[in-house]
């Protein structure tokens, strides 16, 4: 199957900015992060044609030989698909992952989801998922968390080996220390000699003669920690954020897992979320809808007052400007927007009966609509959409 061009994966034109370039890899590797679309082939694939195309494009020299030689020029051939594709285009899942950092701007500290790149191997701790329910203000604001994680740390007797005292250790003959073996493979180059992990000691280099007592051999011992980090303003439900590091320590020396945050949104009460906007349903009494005045307004940010001109109609919209959420990538502030409703008691006494009776009969409370009061839907149409 022939490549697709690499401006057509990312959807920008040819002569985009690498501001532009940035935003939509940006789009298009969050909307189809494995972790995202767990088991999606098709979602994995678009990822990593997302990825290979902004390795290529981000990097002027790069970008110049593909805009004039094409594929062939950044030597990404048609053959490989998949993952092997990346060995012509020197991209590995490393280089994927070091994009990551800068785009991201670090706050995402990274990705868990699929392994690193082999080479010598080093144990990874396994990652710990948490939920964590955050309410209006601490989406508005970001927040910073302390949790007390039941987890496996590295065992003190042995110092995370696993052998007793740390020292009972042998060199693996099977590769003398190396932690790799040398191995022969036939591909279509010829035969090529191959690095492979030391099957023996699983490329630790070393074997463990006497196993630590405290950890029976494992490195590792069940504890608890508490771990704390900052989740930034703007995120939303579902959202899940990495905490590098923070997950179970290594069997055997290594390094830790990730801590895995998934977001959990709690309603708020009054000011209900649309994207970055908020939307605040904001109730007159006939009375004041008719005179006017001032109306006090929740936002994250304390209250706001706002102005009612007299004869303000139920429908009517403001628009409090960067009243809304922060965008979680630093793109902006949303609004909040003010929906005017007017209450309608349910249950009168008998002198406002009468009181309203009255008012039944005098013209000013024959409905005339203009134009536009009659064209309500049209004007909230696209108000609240996004
Ligand atoms: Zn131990
Ligand atoms: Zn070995």
């Amino acid at each position: 199957m022939a490549k697709r061009d690499f401006y057509e994966v990312l959807g920008v034109s040819r002569n985009a900015t690498q501001e532009e370039l940035k935003k939509a890899y940006r789009k298009m590797a969050i909307k189809f992060h494995p972790d995202k679309n767990p088991g999606n082939k098709e979602a994995e694939e678009k990822f990593k044609e997302a990825a290979e195309a902004f390795g290529v494009l981000s990097d002027e020299n790069k970008r110049a030989r593909y805009d004039q030689f094409g594929h062939a020029g950044v030597g990404s051939s048609d053959a490989g698909g998949g993952f092997g594709g990346f060995g012509g285009g020197g991209m590995s899942m490393d280089d994927i992952f070091s994009q990551f950092g800068d785009i991201f701007g670090g706050h995402f500290g990274g990705f868990g989801g699929f392994g690193r790149s082999q080479g010598r191997r080093t144990n990874r701790g396994g990652d710990i998922r948490v939920k964590v329910r955050l309410n209006l203000q601490e989406v508005a604001h970001g927040v910073e968390k302390k949790l007390k994680l039941n987890k496996q740390v590295k065992c003190n007797s042995c110092n995370g080996t696993g052998a007793d005292n740390g020292t009972a250790f042998t060199t693996c003959s099977t590769c003398n220390g190396n932690g790799t073996v040398i191995g022969v493979a036939n591909s279509i180059f010829g035969r090529i000699q191959t690095q492979n992990t030391c099957p023996t000691c699983n490329g630790a280099g070393k074997i463990i003669t006497k196993p630590c007592s405290s950890c029976s051999g494992n490195g590792v011992v069940n504890d608890s920690e508490v771990v704390s980090f900052r989740i930034p303003a703007g995120v939303s439900e579902g959202m899940q954020l990495t905490v590098s590091g923070k997950g179970n320590a290594a069997r055997g020396g290594g390094v830790n897992g990730d801590l895995l945050v998934l977001i959990e949104e709690e309603p708020d009460e009054d000011l209900i979320r649309d994207g970055n906007d908020l939307v605040y349903t904001l109730f007159l009494g006939f009375p004041e809808a008719v005179l006017g005045g001032n109306s006090e307004i929740p936002t994250v940010d304390g209250k706001a007052r706002i102005k009612i001109d007299p004869g303000t109609q139920p429908g009517r919209v403001f628009r409090l400007k960067g009243k809304g959420i922060p965008d979680v990538d630093g793109y902006g502030r949303g609004d909040l927007l003010v929906y005017v409703n007017v209450w309608v008691p349910k249950n009168v006494t008998s002198e406002e009966k009468a009181m309203i009776e009255k008012m039944k009969s005098s013209s000013s409370f024959v409905p005339k609509p203009d134009k536009a009061e009659k064209n309500f839907f049209e004007r909230i149409k696209g108000m609240f959409s996004r």
